[in-house]
């Protein structure tokens, strides 16, 4: 190994801010878990956010859910947490759910009552912005014509109001190790009990420090359906770049399901190269290496079959 370069990929632009944290994390000597779980948090302690961490949108009963998970890829082992409340940072409890518990999985209540034991719990009452366009939502659900009210209905506002955006970031340190975590509060106004893609290991997130490491964000229904990042990661032990891997998956994604959009991945192979992807037309992700001053916001079209 002893040559790597380390690097931090992360979704969205908002993941600029969390690759600059999870660099200044390894260039003070953390490892690529470090990186990633400081990654996250700074963008779930944005309380600007309406996707991620406490300031996201709730769910129809104004409740907001959390999921979010992390791996070590050298280890393999895994933490994660699902729809659960209360809890500013869902990433560091994922890692404590997989350093300090037998478990990989805790959901809801029991993911709260261990956030509670660590110290974890935080209360924030729902922003005024973010009541407003919940009730909003809540009277168009009530106001419209009969048939309009169901689930379709919902599925496509939702599509359509776009609420929904995971921090994905897969990090690797200069031993090269790799780790992959994530963060999100989901979809807006999502039945109360849905987990999306981003807590389930082979889905939102994959790691192994041998071939690379991938997380994945847009429509969770259509991404754990595939077991995406696991994917990815199988592409790259065969052998291919991050880049290459990326984009394969999304091929064969869509050459199984040509209506499986709204899918897009940032990877990171065990060279340290980056790689994107996405069944959509564009996604944007952001990358830093440790010999950038700072991080590059980059964007990469959609695969087409
Ligand atoms: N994948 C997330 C979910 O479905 C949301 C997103 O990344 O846009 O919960």
């Amino acid at each position: 190994m002893g040559s790597i370069k380390p690097a931090v990929i992360a979704t969205w632009s908002f993941g600029l801010k969390a690759a600059e944290a999870g660099m200044k994390a390894l260039r003070a000597g953390g490892s690529a878990l470090d990186a990633v779980e400081e990654a996250v948090k700074t963008v779930e302690n944005d309380p600007a956010n309406r996707s991620v961490g406490l300031g996201g949108y709730p769910n129809m009963l104004g409740d907001v859910e959390l999921d979010a998970s992390i791996m070590d890829g050298s280890t393999l082992r895994a933490g994660a947490v699902a729809a659960v409340k209360n809890v500013k940072n869902p990433i560091s409890l994922a890692r404590k759910v997989m350093e300090l518990t037998p478990h990989v999985m805790l959901v809801g209540e029991g993911a709260y009552m261990f956030a509670r034991l660590m110290g974890l719990e935080h209360h924030a009452p729902l922003q005024p912005e973010v009541k407003k366009a919940w009730r909003e939502y809540l009277d168009q659900v009530k106001h419209s014509s009969p048939g309009k009210g169901t689930l379709d209905f919902w599925a496509k506002y939702i599509h359509e109001m776009k609420a929904h955006d995971t921090i994905g970031v897969v990090a690797i340190d200069k031993s090269g190790n790799i780790a992959a975590g994530c963060s999100t509060s989901g979809l807006a106004f999502k039945m109360p009990g849905r987990v999306g893609d981003s807590p389930i290991i082979g889905a939102g997130i994959y790691a192994d420090s041998l071939a690379g490491g991938a997380s994945a964000t847009g429509l969770g229904e259509n991404i754990m359906r595939f077991c995406t990042t696991r994917i990815v990661v199988e592409y790259m032990y065969r052998g291919l770049s991050a880049q290459e891997a990326a984009e394969t998956a999304m091929r064969f994604i869509l050459s199984r399901d040509r209506f499986a959009r709204n899918i897009a991945v940032v990877a990171l192979d065990a060279k340290g190269r980056a790689g994107a992807s996405t069944t959509d037309e564009k996604f944007e992700y952001a990358f830093m290496t440790a010999d950038m001053e700072e991080p590059e916001l980059r964007s990469v079209k959609g695969v087409s079959i």
